[in-house]
């Protein structure tokens, strides 16, 4: 063969080739396209309908979304925009009405963006003038609506809530403290009713600012309608201690058959009782039945120790290791009496606990791991102290960014955080760009170049006893006052 025929020869193999290939592709098209149009015509008949978003109502009353964060829980960490808004996969039967008790929904919780997003994403969207019109009713609403001043909004806080003030106030050692710094459910009820009346809506932390790639704080905006007020709910340690036990208040944090958190409670005969005995699953459902009261989705943050673990369950490192020197005598006690307790199954619990509270609009803070004062406990403490609540807490309920000050301390004055203080500059370089304080005055909030402090206000015993003017403009203390609290409320 000469150099031609040669050339010839390897032209035609390669259109051969190519002539294969591109067959190949022709065929492999055709199947794919035979397939999807197979597909759309099974969805056309056997369904008829379009995707319709999950079952808005569960067995238990609570938006699907709540629960899994597809709807209904935006974002818990941030106020802002999310992607995730989109229905799931259809699967139930129903049709534009859930997307729109969804979108409701969402509107009620003030997020107009939200629910006009949502409806829009909807193919329904064009051809449905309900869709529309409800479109237009959420851009009127959100039109409306007025920024609220970001450094008068107020915080309150609250410690473990007494469900039995017979057992809390029955005369021992305990009793005063538990007089001073608890409230009672039937007065947190009161409370939160009123704030409700009086048009408070509760409001995350990061509601309020945003923190930037760079380290940076900047203010966020809260709109709302006219008359409406911002706050922050906080709760304190939320740990169950076990000096507690016995003493009227919950076990533990749990999620029941449902997917809602509750509490349970141990009765005198032992019998263990699931209800709403605390400050979490008493939001829940007081959202449940007036959703116009969570910003977003939003509920409150709780502010974590970690020494005998969290929300109930006994997570710290010294449950498992039971080093010598570390274990309390409670510890001990518990122990004892918890022969088959298994670490792994309560970390395990917890988090689980944690992650449905997070689905629902929670948040959690550091209150530091051993409830320290930081600048009277010293800067190496400190730094070993974090360094517990990141490696003990932070793997259970995840990361946060908000430190919340116990026994009211803060690691300054009222001026700002400056860089020269070394342990705003620790915590700063270990992720917390919110710290909190507690401050009588109605709105304490401070922005800096790279943080945000906000005070915050008890509303316990001893506050409602000697400064009820203090709060009157939250609510009324005579309407709230439990009157099985023994009086006069210890002083401090
Ligand atoms: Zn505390």
């Amino acid at each position: 063969m000469d150099e031609r025929q040669k050339q010839i020869s390897q032209r035609r193999i390669r259109r051969r080739r190519n002539e294969l290939i591109m067959k190949c592709i022709i065929a492999f098209l055709v199947v794919v396209v035979l397939g999807l149009g197979g597909i759309l015509l099974k969805e056309v008949v056997f369904s008829g309908k379009k995707q319709a978003p999950r079952t808005v109502q569960q067995a238990g009353g609570q938006p699907a979304g709540q629960e899994n964060g597809s709807l209904q829980q935006k974002d818990s960490t941030a106020g802002g925009e999310s992607a995730d808004s989109q229905p799931a996969d259809g699967g139930s039967m129903a049709g534009g009405s859930e997307w729109k008790a969804q979108a409701d929904l969402m509107a009620a919780q003030y997020d107009y963006d939200g629910a006009i997003e949502l409806l829009k994403s909807s193919s329904e969207y064009s051809s449905s003038t309900e869709f529309q019109n409800a479109v237009a009713g959420y851009e009127q609403q959100k039109a409306s609506c007025v920024a609220y001043p970001i450094d008068q909004v107020t915080h309150v806080f609250f410690h473990t809530l007494v469900k039995d003030t017979s057992k809390a106030f029955d005369g021992d050692s305990k009793e005063a403290g538990y007089n001073q710094v608890m409230t009672t459910i039937s007065e947190f009820n009161s409370i939160i009713q009123q704030m409700y009346d009086r048009g408070y809506v509760l409001v995350s932390l990061h509601d309020m600012c945003q923190v930037n790639e760079d380290g940076t704080v900047s203010r966020k905006e809260i709109r709302l309608p006219e008359g409406k007020k911002p706050f922050v709910l906080s709760q304190d340690d939320v740990s169950y201690y076990h000096y507690m036990d016995g003493d009227g208040y919950a076990q533990k944090l749990i999620v029941d058959e449902n997917g809602d958190v509750k509490n349970t409670y141990i009765e005198d005969d032992g019998s263990i009782s699931v209800g709403d005995y605390d400050m979490v699953p008493l939001i829940d459902t007081f959202v449940d039945e007036h959703p116009d009261f969570a910003y977003h989705g939003h509920k409150g943050i709780l502010a974590l120790t970690g020494y005998e673990g969290v929300l109930g369950y006994r997570t710290d490192e010294v449950y498992r290791t039971r080093e010598e020197g570390r274990v309390t005598e409670y510890q001990q006690k518990f122990l004892d009496e918890n022969p088959d307790f298994d670490w792994q199954s309560e970390v395990d619990q917890a988090t689980a606990v944690a992650e449905a509270m997070k689905a629902d609009g929670w948040e959690f803070a550091s209150h530091t791991w051993g409830h320290i004062n930081p600048v009277a406990y010293g800067y190496d403490a400190t730094v070993k102290d974090t360094e517990r609540w990141l490696n003990n807490v932070a793997p259970v309920v995840g990361d946060t960014d908000v430190l919340i000050f116990a026994f009211g301390a803060d690691i300054g004055d009222w001026q700002p955080y400056s860089s020269d203080n070394q342990f705003f500059t620790y915590f700063k370089q270990n992720g917390f760009d919110i710290f909190c304080n507690v401050d009588s005055s109605q709105y304490w909030v401070q922005f800096g170049d790279n943080y945000m402090r906000q005070g915050r206000r008890n509303l316990d015993g001893y506050r409602m006893y000697y400064n009820p003017d203090m709060v009157s403009d939250l609510f009324d203390v005579e309407q709230a006052w439990d009157s099985s609290r023994p009086t006069p409320v210890p002083e401090m």
